[in-house]
């Protein structure tokens, strides 16, 4: 029997995460990650674009990382009895490099980090409504579990991505579209004095790249502020990813709260919550405080050394400038390329991210924009792609990345692999159980995200 066939039987769908079973690539399983690459149980080697969702801005298994978690095993252990110094200097940092963090608190994960930001705002402001967006993602707890594409003003109306939920939880998350301020502003002036926060990822990368318009992200400072809603930005895959002080830092619009965690330990289980010392000093770790938080694993000191050792390498090696310049290169080349081809195609993404939507021009600014996006041939030529030792995730909407490990000569490979792959695509009319949902003929949808 297989090590996948194994998983299945003793772990429920095989995986430990959904997202993580593919079809068509139901027998991965990964044996040793260095750098650009993984390789899996049959030797197989492949340039990783897909990144676990996005960790692993250094590379996998960074060896600095690597040797900073080693050092901190040797001397902390596995936990924390009080608080280490490895806590307070990454808490000094994330202050001192991210724009709205005046006091931060660590989690394990990004769901833990936007749900303490919620629950937070709805205790200090006594309201009740909590405002998402479409295409955004912010983990897996009741308040945020609506499908990532549910339909906008869905104002009492839901469309979880799970069974289990209380009604009432969904009934208080209102759902906007992404970059309409009007619409903001709208349900601002019918629900303000009941909206304790608005959450959003600044760039939804949950669908691949929506880049932000300035007007909407100041009609969401401005409308936050006149009604007293604390807002919330879940930078959980655009921090440090786009640069050490978030998203935030490049459109210099400041929120009240910022959640944080994949790149920000390169891998390492480590979210974090920061923002105004007036909002956070709500927190209290003595049962009864005013807004509860806790967790065995806060601040381990495994993470929090890994993360320590991402920051100061992102302070002090151009890891920015390395993966902004294979980005635009990226970017570049395959907008010429799908050009020369005669395939319509908008290449966007924001620094190492990337994506390649089929669809025309301009770039979306919403999810509706993306309902033109030809799902077979975005899921046909990523499956292909696997043939040529490139992963790029293989389902529907989902960005790639960069890493610092990645090398010219790999976007090289990239761009050459990507051409014979959308070829063969386009020659075989899109993978047979995609093209009857898709442009080939249809917009097929994405449920889940990461
Ligand atoms: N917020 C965003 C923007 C995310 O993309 C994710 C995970 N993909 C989360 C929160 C949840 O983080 P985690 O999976 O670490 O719980």
């Amino acid at each position: 029997m297989t090590l996948a066939e194994r998983a299945r039987r003793v772990i429920p769908g095989g995986v430990n995460s959904g997202q993580r079973s593919i079809p068509g690539l139901t027998d991965l399983v990964i044996t040793r990650t260095a750098g650009s690459r993984f390789w899996d149980g049959d030797g197989r080697e492949f340039t990783d674009y897909h990144a676990a969702f996005g960790p692993p801005l250094l590379g996998h298994n960074d060896p600095d990382v690597a040797a900073a978690v080693a050092d901190a095993s040797g001397r902390l252990g596995l936990t924390g009895v009080a608080v280490t110094e490895g806590e307070v200097l990454l808490a000094e940092q994330l202050a001192e490099l991210i724009p709205s963090i005046e006091q931060v608190l660590l989690t394990s994960t990004g769901s833990e980090a936007t749900f303490h930001a919620l629950r937070l705002a709805r205790a200090v402001t006594g309201r009740r409504l909590v405002v998402k967006f479409q295409g955004c993602y912010h983990g897996w707890h009741d308040a945020v579990s609506l499908n990532v594409i549910s339909a906008p003003d869905r104002v009492g109306r839901h469309d979880p991505t799970s069974t289990g939920i209380l009604s009432e939880v969904l009934d208080a998350t209102l759902v906007l579209r992404f970059n309409d301020p009007a619409a903001l502003r709208q349900v601002f002036a019918e629900h303000g004095r009941d909206i304790a926060a608005v959450i959003v990822e600044p760039v939804p990368h949950n669908v691949g790249a929506l880049l932000p318009t300035e007007e909407f992200l100041r009609a969401l400072r401005e409308e936050c502020t006149a009604a007293g809603s604390v807002l919330v930005f879940d930078e959980v895959i655009t921090g440090f990813r786009h640069a050490l002080g978030g998203y935030q830092a490049i459109s210099g619009v400041t929120p009240d709260l910022t959640t944080l965690g994949k790149a920000i330990a390169n891998g390492a289980p480590i979210g974090a919550l920061g923002g105004r010392a007036d909002l956070m000093q709500y927190f209290s770790s003595r049962p009864g405080g005013p807004v509860f938080f806790a967790g065995t694993y806060n601040g381990h000191p495994l993470p929090v050394a890994a993360a320590l050792a991402t920051v100061r390498k992102l302070r002090e090696q151009p890891v920015h400038e390395h993966v902004f310049r294979l980005g635009d290169r990226v970017r570049g080349e395959l907008t010429a390329l799908y050009e020369r081809m005669g395939v319509p195609a908008v290449v966007t993404g924001y620094g190492s991210v990337f994506v390649s939507y089929f669809m025309p021009g301009p770039a979306p600014l919403s999810y509706d924009d993306l309902l033109a996006n030809d799902t077979a041939l975005f899921v046909g030529y990523r499956r292909h792609l696997v043939e040529h030792g490139i992963f790029e995730l293989p389902l529907n909407l989902k960005r790639s990345h960069l890493s610092y490990a990645h090398t010219d000569a790999d976007v090289d490979r990239l761009l050459e692999a990507t051409e014979a792959a959308v070829r063969r695509t386009l020659a075989e009319g899109g993978p047979s159980d995609l093209t009857h949902t898709s442009t080939m003929g249809g917009a097929a949808t994405t449920t889940g995200a990461r």
